[in-house]
């Protein structure tokens, strides 16, 4: 599929990524450039140390649908994301980490199931988490398990950030005037239509956790 009618903006989030970022940068270029008419890749630099905001303006100068958002320090990945979910200008925003543990190649899969449904929201679900430790496993499995018997508003099971919104959730979502925006128990809580993607969780291709 070929899609003309859509801004496709992807969202992401870079703290000290700069062993990772070329390869990140060129598999979702790839993807989008083959699927896309109208994309925009937009970087957002949390307050990196390393040489990972020098590279994003490298990419910003050899291609014009690159943004580089340039935080003033570092804030954290959810304020990180919340920042590009706001500066983006796409008719729909996929969110993704910078260390490839979302694969981009199943961005196309995600927009059809979207669009020939009229979901305004596919999210990733974790099928298997390949190189995560035991503990991370296991904290993670009781996370998801421990906020849903305390919250009221209800996480889907094994799901991070990596999801497909559509304008209407990235207008709304804006429009909330929380500074520490809990973004996956947030979008959740936005309603509409909102269904899981299955896709396997690869190891992080390079760098280390924060
Ligand atoms: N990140 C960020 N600010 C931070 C920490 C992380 O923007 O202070 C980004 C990081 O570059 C990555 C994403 O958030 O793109 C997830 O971070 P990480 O892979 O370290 O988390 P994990 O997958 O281990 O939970
Ligand atoms: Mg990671």
């Amino acid at each position: 599929m070929f899609y003309n009618d859509i801004l496709l903006s992807v969202i992401v989030p870079c703290y000290n990524e700069d062993k990772v970022i070329r390869e990140t940068y060129s598999r979702i270029h790839k993807v989008v450039q083959e699927h896309f008419s109208k994309y925009e890749i937009v970087f957002v630099n949390d307050g990196s140390k390393d040489d990972t905001y020098p590279i994003l303006l490298e990419f910003a100068r050899e291609n014009e649908n690159v943004v580089v958002i340039n935080l003033s320090r570092n804030f954290g990945h959810q304020p990180a994301v919340s920042a590009g979910i706001h500066e983006c200008r796409g008719t729909h925003a996929v969110i993704m980490d910078a260390d490839l543990q979302d694969p981009p190649e199943v961005i196309p899969e995600m927009m059809t199931m979207l669009l020939d449904n009229n979901y305004n929201v596919v999210y990733g679900v974790r099928e298997v988490r390949k190189g995560e430790s035991l503990f991370k496993k296991a904290s993670a499995y009781l996370f998801y398990r421990l906020i849903n018997y305390l919250s009221e508003t209800k996480l889907p099971l094994d799901t991070g950030d990596f999801r497909l919104i559509d304008r209407k959730v990235i207008d709304v979502f804006n429009r909330l005037r929380e500074k520490q925006k809990y973004i996956r128990g947030i979008i959740s809580w936005i309603g509409f239509s909102q269904q899981p993607f299955y896709y396997e969780r690869d190891a992080r291709v390079a760098g280390d956790t924060k």
